[in-house]
Order: structure tokens, then sequence, then C-alpha cells
């Protein structure tokens, strides 16, 4: 839908650097060429990222990148020719901040009838980042063996990724969400910012999707008072 509205879509790159020009427009530095364009939105980076394109132009995201305090987790997922036991298909730590989940059969990762996937993960402390995958790796494991015994028997692949970002900024007590950065917060004429850490709605997928959506209403009102 996004093609037929004339989106042209730059696939197999990536953002190197985002400019202002004198003329106010913005120069978008990609691996493979460049973009020119009137207004920038900034989506699918944490703040730190968005400040190592900008080069320092905006205090407000310097002080983003400064104050971000991303979630980090840990992450096995194991393909199993079945489930050992069947009723224990999810599970959550009480004592330990980590989750069990067989996305299976809800999510197709697999051909039909041919085995299960299993994701395991923990949201790791602020303590526990120093820890080495072999460390978190085999708590996960350990987690498993207690959940589903004789998993190791019929595993056919595994794994583990040692620090994925689950969001690129905790919220922060006392201000929650509505501490968060806004869409247009960087101060700065035509660029806009959007992703899981942005906004007052929602977490995670969702806010990254509703502050997606208000950065593409402002851009597109920025247009019409261009044009
Ligand atoms: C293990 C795990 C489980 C999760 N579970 C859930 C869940 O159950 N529910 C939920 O709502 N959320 C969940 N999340 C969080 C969710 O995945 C994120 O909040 C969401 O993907 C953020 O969307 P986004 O578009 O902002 O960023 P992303 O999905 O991270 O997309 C960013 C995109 O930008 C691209 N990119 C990065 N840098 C550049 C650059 N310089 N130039 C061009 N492109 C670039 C990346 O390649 C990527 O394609 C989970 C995350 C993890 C890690």
């Amino acid at each position: 839908m996004a093609i037929c509205e004339g989106v042209q879509i730059c696939g197999g790159t990536s953002a190197q650097s985002v400019d202002q020009q004198p003329d106010g427009r913005w120069l978008v530095q990609l691996r493979t060429g460049e973009l020119s364009a009137a207004t920038v939105i900034a989506a699918g980076l944490g703040p730190s990222s968005v400040e190592a394109l900008l080069g320092g132009v905006s205090p407000a995201v310097q002080t983003w990148a400064s104050d971000a305090v991303p979630i980090m987790a840990a992450c096995l997922d194991a393909c199993l020719q079945r489930i050992p036991e069947p009723q224990q298909r999810f599970g959550l730590g009480v004592d330990r901040p980590w989750y069990v989940s067989f996305h299976t059969p809800y999510a197709r990762l697999v051909p039909e009838g041919t085995g299960e996937v299993v994701h395991v993960a923990k949201y790791v402390p602020s303590v526990e980042l120093g820890r080495t995958p072999a460390q978190d790796r085999a708590e996960l494991e350990g987690v498993l063996d207690r959940m589903q015994p004789g998993w190791r028997d019929v595993l056919v692949n595994a794994r583990y990724l040692h620090r994925m970002t689950v969001s690129h900024a905790t919220p922060a007590p006392g201000t929650s969400t509505t501490g968060r950065p806004t869409v247009d917060g960087a101060g700065i004429a035509g660029l806009l910012v959007a992703g899981d850490w942005v906004g007052a709605h929602g977490m995670l997928a969702d806010a990254a999707l509703s502050s997606g959506a208000e950065a593409g209403r402002q851009a597109a009102a920025l247009a019409m008072m261009a044009a």
C-alpha cells in the first residue's frame, strides 16, 4: 500500500548519518548512496543510535541517550521433536526474571506436525549484565530441565542469543511512560523520532507502533503546511 502511494523502500542498506543542510532539508547518508528530505523520522533505533546519527546537534537527544537504560534479555530457542511434558507449555519465574513459552503451534515456526519450538528468556538484571554467555545459557537450560525434563533427548536444534534489546529505554519510576521523549521532542524542525522508547502510549511493540503512527501524522502535517 505504501508503495502504491509513491513510497520508495531502500532495502539492504543502513543510515550512517543525518545532517541538516543550510536550506533546512535533511541529508541522510546511506551505506549505499544518500537521500534528501524535508522531514526525517528516526525509527527503529534507540536514543544512542539516533544521537550517533545526528552527531550531537540536539541537546535533547544527547540527554535521552545518556539517560536511557535499555531492557536486555538472554534468549534460548529450542526446537524439539515433541514436548516432553505437554501440560507445562508456559511458565513464569517468581524468584528469577525468566519465562518459558512454547510458541508453536500458534506461531508456525516449523512445518506442521514436525516439532515444537520453545522460547526461554531471562530479563537480565543490571547486576548480571556482565555474566558470560555460558553462564546465562546454563541458567536457561536449567529452567528447561525443570519445566521439561527429557528435552535434551528430543532436541533438534537450539539457538542462544546473549543480549537482545527488548526495549531501548526503561520507563522511569515516578513518570513512567509519560516521562518518555515525545515524537518531536528533539527540538529541531523536521526531525521526528519513533520507537519503543518514545511517546506516552503503550509498551514495547505497541509503543513503537503508536509513536510511529504519530510521527507519520506529524510528518504529513508538515508536508501539507509546506505545500
Ligand atoms: C526476546 C524479545 C521478546 C519480545 N517480546 C515482545 C512481546 O511479546 N510483545 C511486544 O510487544 N514486544 C516484544 N518485544 C519488543 C519488540 O520486539 C520491540 O519493542 C519492537 O520490535 C520495537 O520495534 P521497532 O520498530 O522500534 O524496532 P525493531 O523491531 O528493532 O526494528 C528496527 C529496524 O531498524 C533497522 N535499523 C537499525 N539501525 C538502522 C540504521 N542505521 N539504518 C537503517 N535501518 C536500521 C533494524 O535492522 C531493524 O530492522 C520483544 C523483544 C525481544 C528482544
